[in-house]
């Protein structure tokens, strides 16, 4: 986890008139101190200024801004809002191009179950556009009501209803790119034959160029859902249960476990549900389908719960008990906040069945560290999200958060574990890499990035680690 807090050189006053005459001179800031609202995403051990923002409104301003970064050889990084847990959208000596202008929903077809949008569009009002035509944009962030599409897009987001459902991938039909030389490309996923490009941009994290449109399949909101909370004395019991809901051949929508001092912040925050705050763990399981699938699927689970230990489970009938309860998980990171300056959110996922054994070391490690940790994560997927809350200006207990985290990540990996789930690689999680791929394996990607963006100005830095032996880092580096 690199600390950095840097200013950027600024922009030449030339480029910056010609970025103004594109898109408007409110729509540029240069000024330090409107920059540094943008000095981190929501990773905010990992700073530094921007040399300038830059907001187009359209696709094709969005064209001639990169044209105009590319011909001035300035590096840039696209933004969308910011909710980034990897230090991917921060720029030094670069532009941000943010999309937050970039917000209309463009077509809903109940036809064809699709929709059409501007990366800018926050993920959660497509559902909201969706549900007149009684569908739904089915990838759910917990971090829905604030991110974009296009960063979910570029992170490939996952969310606690992907268990059943797939990620965002698996939910893109199509995409427009604004290439790093500002050239625009359509990219369409079909039976065509050639390159899945599109699928390569998705989780390319802004290194391969500006999606500046989604074409997004939507799916028809649920007939009935039902929601049952268990909770078990201690963590590793509950990752047991995980394990044997799935072992029964149950697949909910969304299995998600919180851990006991996740419960007890929770329920000193605004977002409190009730629960145990002498708990040890908690997991909450939905189930969607038809009325009479979702009552015999909650049962089973319930069973389940039980059998694994749960002295007691309650089923949620009530929508507004549904929705406390997602409340409790979804602002779980938020009520954080309550406790210190900054949280470093690990990403690893591991096997299912590794949970019983890493969850307890997790906590070890944590106390050994002498550092605070809470745990909320999608266990169904077996992606963790071990949170380590501290204040980086204590230089002493950001060694030991740097210490435990690495830790904890070297722990998953040798469970079989990747180091990254769902929220991307970035500037965080960089040197992890070559712990997941072979020097010929980062190589391929190097070469890969190079063909979208030869220059290397495209969110240099971010993803691929330098190669063995020095040189340029970033995903367009040899
Ligand atoms: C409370 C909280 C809960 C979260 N829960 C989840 C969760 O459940 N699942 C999950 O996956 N993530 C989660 N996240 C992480 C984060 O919300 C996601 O990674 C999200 O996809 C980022 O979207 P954003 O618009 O904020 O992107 P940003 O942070 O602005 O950018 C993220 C990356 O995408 C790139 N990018 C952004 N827009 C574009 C574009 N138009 N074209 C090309 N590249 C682009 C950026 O360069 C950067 O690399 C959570 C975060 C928080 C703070």
């Amino acid at each position: 986890m690199p600390v950095m807090h840097r200013s950027s050189t600024p922009v030449p006053d030339s480029l910056a008139r010609r970025l103004e005459e594109t898109v408007g001179t409110e729509h540029v800031l240069t000024e330090p101190s409107r920059l540094m609202a943008y000095e981190s995403d929501a990773l905010t051990s990992v700073r530094g200024d921007p040399a300038a923002v830059v907001f187009p409104g359209t696709e094709e301003e969005t064209a001639e801004v990169v044209r105009l970064l590319h011909g001035a050889e300035v590096p840039f990084v696209p933004r969308g809002s910011g909710t980034g847990l990897a230090g991917g959208a921060i720029a030094h000596d670069a532009v941000l191009v943010s999309t937050v202008r970039l917000n209309r929903i463009l077509e809903v077809d109940p036809q064809s179950r699709r929709a059409v949008v501007e990366p800018g569009v926050v993920t959660d009002e497509i559902s909201a556009a969706a549900a007149a035509h009684g569908l739904r944009y089915l990838p759910d962030p917990a971090s829905g009501s604030t991110c974009t599409i296009g960063g979910n897009v570029a992170t490939n987001a996952g969310g606690p209803h992907c268990l059943r459902d797939g990620v965002t991938t698996d939910h893109v039909l199509g995409l427009d790119l604004v290439l790093p030389d500002g050239r625009r490309l359509r990219l369409d996923r079909g039976d065509d034959g050639g390159l899945d490009l599109a699928g390569l941009v998705v989780g390319s994290e802004g290194t391969l160029g500006v999606v500046t449109r989604i074409r997004v399949r939507l799916a028809p909101a649920a007939p009935a859902v039902g929601t049952a909370l268990a909770l078990f004395d201690e963590v590793g019991t509950a990752g047991a249960a995980v394990s044997r809901i799935i072992g029964e051949g149950l697949l909910p929508v969304a299995l998600e476990l919180v851990d006991r001092n996740t419960i007890r912040i929770v329920e000193e925050s605004e977002f409190a549900a009730g629960l145990p705050t002498d708990a040890g763990a908690a997991l909450i399981v939905e189930s969607e389908g038809l009325e009479e699938e979702v009552e015999a699927e909650v049962e089973r689970v319930r069973q389940v719960l039980e059998a694994s230990g749960a002295p007691g489970v309650e089923v949620a009938r009530e929508e507004q008990r549904r929705k406390q309860l997602w409340q409790a998980r979804k602002k779980a990171y938020g009520a954080l906040g309550r406790l210190a300056p900054d949280i470093l959110v690990q990403d690893a996922a591991v096997p299912r069945s590794s949970l019983p054994d890493l969850l307890p070391e997790i906590e070890r490690i944590a106390e050994e560290h002498d550092v605070t940790l809470a745990n909320f994560f999608h266990a169904g997927d077996g992606n963790l999200h071990p949170n380590l809350v501290f204040d980086r200006r204590d230089a002493e207990q950001l060694r030991r958060v740097e210490e435990a985290s690495a830790e904890i990540m070297e722990l998953c990996v040798e469970a079989g574990g990747t180091i990254t789930g769902e929220h991307g690689v970035g500037l965080d999680k960089r040197e992890y890499m070559s712990l997941i791929f072979s020097d010929g394996e980062l190589a391929a990607q190097r070469r890969l990035g190079r063909a979208f963006d030869p220059d290397g100005r495209c969110n240099p830095d971010k993803m691929l680690p330098a190669p063995a032996g020095g040189g340029p880092t970033g995903a367009t580096a040899e």
